[in-house]
């Protein structure tokens, strides 16, 4: 398999290789440490959610392929935030070179997920529906463990609802 380059419009060092979790996913040649931006995604801003978007505020959506090669994780490497209309992919935890995935946990990325699916990386698979779905489900654990990088919007709609 050739890894896949340029992934990312700013940042060569990243690559799609193949992953534990499913299929293809994200990684970097190079360690990234806790807390650095990993890359920047561009897309198309959109009215509705697609399989393939993030939620940038509280009625759009950003629509990029790349989003394709970043794997749900319920305990994921790296967080997204909204940068004007850009989504910054930023290292959650020490991501080492070469192995570590990249993943995201796409109950931040979205309110309510267009595609909802089964996890593949816990061993009880976790529903995976968007951040209204763990509040509906009472998943006050989770959500705690998750707010400190869910995506504002989300978080206060959350309150609003
Ligand atoms: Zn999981």
């Amino acid at each position: 398999m050739t890894p896949k380059e340029n992934a990312y419009e700013t940042s060569s060092w990243l690559f799609i290789g193949p992953s534990k979790i499913n299929g293809f996913g994200l990684f970097s040649r190079s360690s990234i440490l806790s807390g650095a931006v990993i890359g920047q995604l561009g897309g198309i801003v959109m009215r509705t959610a697609n399989k393939r978007t993030i939620q940038i505020d509280h009625h759009r959506h950003l629509c990029s392929d790349h989003i394709d090669f970043v794997n749900h994780n319920c305990h994921p490497s790296a967080y997204i935030s909204v940068v004007s209309e850009a989504i910054v992919l930023n290292a959650l935890e020490d991501i080492v070179g070469e192995s570590d995935e990249i993943t995201i946990d796409y109950n931040c990325s979205e309110y309510s997920l267009a595609e909802r699916f089964m996890c593949r990386c816990c061993q009880n698979p976790n529903y995976v529906a968007g951040y209204e779905y763990l509040l509906q489900t009472y998943q006050r654990d989770y959500l705690r463990r998750i707010n400190r990088f869910a995506l504002p919007h989300l978080v206060q709609r959350a309150r609003v609802d």
